[in-house]
C-alpha cells in the first residue's frame, strides 16, 4: 500500500514476516469474549535475540554503509535490549560498537550490570561506558560525548538515538510491520480490530499508526506507555509519525488523537514493576509458556488483560499483542522472580 520496498533501501536482519500465534488459553481465562493473538517480534531475527529494534535497524544499517561508517554509536539504559541490539547488528556487518548505558532504572539486583543485556553487549565486543545518568528519552550529553570520542580517536562514528527512535529513519521499520501484517490478514482471511504496542522512545507506535493510517485503523493502535513520562513519549511518537508520513508521502495529516497513548500501567517508574505488572507476567507465562520482561511487554501484557477485563475491547474483536521482545532483562531482576 505505502511501497517501502521500493522507496528506501533496507538491509535484511530479520528471519522474514513475524509469526502471528493465537493466545487461545489468555483469551478463554479472560472470559472468551475477545480474541487475542500475538506477533512475535521477540522471535524476529538470530541476532541475539533479536526484538523491535531490529526491525528498525534494517532501515539505518544501509544509510550507514553509504556514510563508510566504521562504529554504531547509541544509548539506553544499563539493561538496555536497544543497546543489545546494535550491539549484535554491529558484529553482523562488520562495524565497531560503542554503547553509552545510564542508570535510567532504580533497580539494584546484585547481577543488575552483570547479567542479560549487557551480558551479550560486552560477549559481542561493545565498548560499554557506564554513565551515572537518570531517564531521559531525549538527546543526552553523554552520547555526544562518545559521538565525539570516536571522531577524535580517528574513527567514523554512525549516531543512533535511544531505541532508534528520533532519527530520520527510525519510523519506518514499523510502516514495515503494518505492511506485513495486512499480508498475513489477507492470508488468514481477517483483520485485526486492535493492535496493542508498548511504548518509549516512540518510534515503534509511530511507525504503526503511521503504517496503519493507510488502512484507517491509526486509533487502533493502542499504545501502553511503559515510560512514566507519558507527555515526552506522547509528543515524541506524534513528531516521529508526523515526520514518517511526510517520508512515506502518506497523503494524509496526523492528528494528536491519532497518538492513542494510555498512562496508567507505567506506574511506579520506568523499569519498575508493579504488583500488577508481575501478575500480568506470571499470567502469560502460566497460560502460554510466553515470556514477558518487567520493563515494557510486562506493563503492555498488565494494560491489555486490563482492558479486556474493563470492557474496553466489545465482544468479538481481534486483538493483536505486539510482542516487541525483551525478556534477556528478567536475568537482572532474578531476586524479584527467585519464586517465580
Ligand atoms: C524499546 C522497546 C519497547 C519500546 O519501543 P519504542 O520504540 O522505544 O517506543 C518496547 N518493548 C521492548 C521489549 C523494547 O525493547
Amino acid at each position: 500500500m505505502l511501497n517501502l520496498e521500493e522507496k528506501f533501501p533496507r538491509h535484511t536482519l530479520t528471519f522474514g514476516p513475524t509469526p502471528i500465534e493465537k493466545l487461545e488459553r489468555l483469551s478463554k481465562h479472560l472470559g472468551g469474549a475477545v480474541e487475542l493473538y500475538a506477533k512475535r517480534e521477540d522471535c524476529n531475527s538470530g541476532l541475539a535475540f533479536g526484538g523491535n529494534k531490529v526491525r528498525k535497524l534494517e532501515y539505518l544499517v544501509p544509510e550507514a554503509i553509504r556514510q563508510n561508517c566504521d562504529t554504531l554509536v547509541t544509548i539506553g539504559g544499563v539493561q538496555s535490549n536497544h543497546t543489545r541490539q546494535v550491539a549484535a547488528v554491529a558484529a553482523k556487518i562488520g562495524m565497531k560498537c560503542r554503547l553509552v548505558q545510564e542508570s535510567w532504572v532504580p533497580f539494584n539486583d546484585a547481577v543488575y550490570d552483570r547479567v542479560g543485556n549487557i551480558l551479550m553487549s560486552r560477549l559481542m565486543g561493545a565498548e560499554v561506558e557506564l554513565v551515572d545518568e537518570g531517564f531521559d528519552i531525549g538527546v543526552r550529553e553523554s552520547w555526544e560525548r562518545a559521538l565525539e570520542d570516536v571522531k577524535a580517536k580517528g574513527g567514523k562514528p554512525y549516531a543512533i538515538p535511544a531505541g532508534a527512535s528520533d532519527h530520520p529513519l527510525g519510523g519506518l521499520g514499523f510502516v514495515g510491520f503494518a505492511e506485513e501484517l495486512r499480508q498475513q490478514e489477507a492470508e488468514l482471511g481477517f483483520a485485526f480490530d486492535y493492535i496493542v504496542v508498548c511504548s518509549v522512545t516512540g518510534s515503534t507506535q509511530a511507525g504503526m499508526v503511521v503504517g496503519f493510517a493507510a488502512d484507517g485503523r491509526a486509533r487502533r493502535v493502542i499504545g501502553i506507555d511503559a515510560s512514566a513520562t507519558p507527555e515526552q513519549t506522547h509528543a515524541q511518537i506524534l513528531r516521529i509519525a508526523r515526520a514518517t508520513a511526510d517520508k512515506v508521502g502518506l497523503g494524509q495529516a496526523i492528528a494528536p488523537e491519532d497518538v492513542v497513548l494510555k498512562t496508567e500501567y507505567a506506574y511506579p517508574e520506568y523499569g519498575v514493576p508493579s504488583a500488577e505488572t508481575n501478575d500480568a507476567m506470571r499470567l502469560a507465562a502460566r497460560l502460554e509458556g510466553m515470556m514477558t520482561d518487567p520493563v515494557y511487554e510486562g506493563k503492555s501484557m498488565q494494560g491489555m488483560i486490563d482492558l479486556v477485563r474493563k470492557g474496553f475491547f466489545p465482544a468479538g474483536a481481534k486483538v493483536l499483542y505486539a510482542h516487541l521482545g525483551g525478556v534477556p532483562a528478567i536475568n537482572a531482576y532474578s531476586y524479584l522472580y527467585r519464586n517465580g
